[in-house]
This record gives C-alpha cells, structure tokens and sequence, in this order.
C-alpha cells in the first residue's frame, strides 16, 4: 500500500488508487455493513462504501485535516464532509470565508467547489464509533503523506480538525518535510499554532462534530477566526 500511494503521480491518480485499498479488514467490513445496512432515512440511496478520497482545489494554500469520514456522511456519499451536520457546519463557514462557492454539501455532484483550499483525513474509511485502532491509523498514513506531497508546491496552511488530527500532522512533518517533529510534541488545542522551518503552519480547530457544534463548543463565529487565521498565514484574498 505505501508503494501503491507511492506510484501516485497526480491526485486522480492517487484518489483512484485509494479509493480501492483493503487494508484494514475492520475498516473494510464496517464500510460495507454500514452501505449495505444503511440508515433508514437514505434507505433508498446506494452508499459509496469506500474509502473517501480527499477533496478540493489541486493547488491548495490551505488544508483541513480531519480525522476519518463520517458512516452516513462521506461514506454515504463519497465525498468528504459531505451529506451529514458535521459538514453543513465546515461549508458554511468555507463559503462565509470566500473557499467554497455554496454554503452547502449534500453531494458529490452538487456543484460545489472550493478555491485555495482541499480536504482529507487521517484515516480514509470510517470507523466504527469514529475511532480509529493506531495500526489503522498507521496503515492509512501513506495515503495521507502522499496526498501532501502532491500538493506541497502551494501548501501553506494547516487547520487540524481536533487532537487526532493534529497528531497525525507530526509524522507527515518527518515524511513529507524531512524535519523532526518536536519534542514534546505541541498540544491540541482550539486556536494552537505551531510554526516550522519549510513546512505549512499548523493551526488547531475543535472537529465540527455534532458534539462540539450541538453544545456551543464550537461556534459558527469561532470557525470563522480560525478560518480567516488561515487565509492570512497562507496569503489567500
Ligand atoms: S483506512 Fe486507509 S489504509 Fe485502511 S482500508 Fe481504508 S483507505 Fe485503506
């Protein structure tokens, strides 16, 4: 699988490659019960049961890392963040800060499209109660490293979605930047930034869960700071 994403030479390429990994036999078995079980309000629908590829502009300033797609959400659909709150949440804050060109994300052929910004997870199929054992965690890696690599010409910013995400950020660092991650590692928090030597700023941001964004924990005005601290760092209009 690291040479798979390894051989990856654009990201069609590489969206095609893992968009037909097996890896991880929990993962495989979870993605497909939940397409074949479905939730009784898309009873109807045909879930993309795969892994979810990353999403957005080829040439991304910014990136949103997130944790793993959601089972009704991204792996519902196909795409990530889209067709659940979670990700009614993070468009409409994208379209508020001029990324997205709708404030909504109901599905991969909805229109929408965003600019100077792309986004993944660290783990590509959903998992079971949105956690991740750490060997799928590592197992998905390559695709996460590879998906930088190719965007590393532009990418300047990014915004990890909660304490996984932002975890996940230190061994891209050693990978794909060659730096050492440093030690101790910097801690997760909503607004912590950390700044490297030849590597995109990383800024800290509470995941748009429903949990964080039901109890206020994550406000539509907090997103649009981080967001806006974004376009700043990365020098987006
Ligand atoms: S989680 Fe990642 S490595 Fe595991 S099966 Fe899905 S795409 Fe492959």
């Amino acid at each position: 699988m690291v040479a798979r994403a390894a051989r990856a030479t654009d990201l069609a390429d590489l969206d095609a490659a893992v968009s037909d990994c097996f890896a991880c036999p929990r993962l495989v078995r979870w993605r497909e019960e939940v397409a074949r079980t479905r939730r009784a309000a898309f009873r109807d629908q045909e879930y993309w049961g795969r892994p979810v590829p990353g999403f957005g502009a080829a040439d991304a300033r910014i990136a949103i890392l997130g944790l793993a797609p959601a089972a009704h959400g991204g792996n519902r659909t196909g795409r990530i963040f889209t067709g659940d709150r979670s990700g009614d949440v993070l468009f409409a804050a994208l379209h508020r800060a001029g990324l997205a060109n709708q404030p909504t994300s109901v599905a991969a052929d909805d229109g929408l499209a965003l600019r100077d910004i792309r986004i993944f997870s660290a783990v590509r199929c959903a998992p079971p109660d949105n956690k991740p054992t750490p060997e799928e965690r590592d197992n998905c890696a390559p695709w996460l490293q590879r998906e930088v690599t190719l965007i590393r010409p532009t990418l300047r910013v990014v915004v990890a979605l909660g304490a996984f995400a932002w975890a996940a950020w230190w061994p891209v660092l050693h990978q794909v930047y060659g730096q050492r991650p440093p030690s101790p590692r910097p801690r997760f928090g909503h607004g912590a930034h950390w700044s490297g030597t030849a590597a995109p700023e990383l800024l800290g941001c509470y995941h748009v869960s429903q949990q964080n964004t039901f109890t206020g924990r994550l406000t539509p005005g907090m997103l649009d700071d981080v967001f806006g601290r974004a376009k700043q760092l990365a020098g987006v209009d």
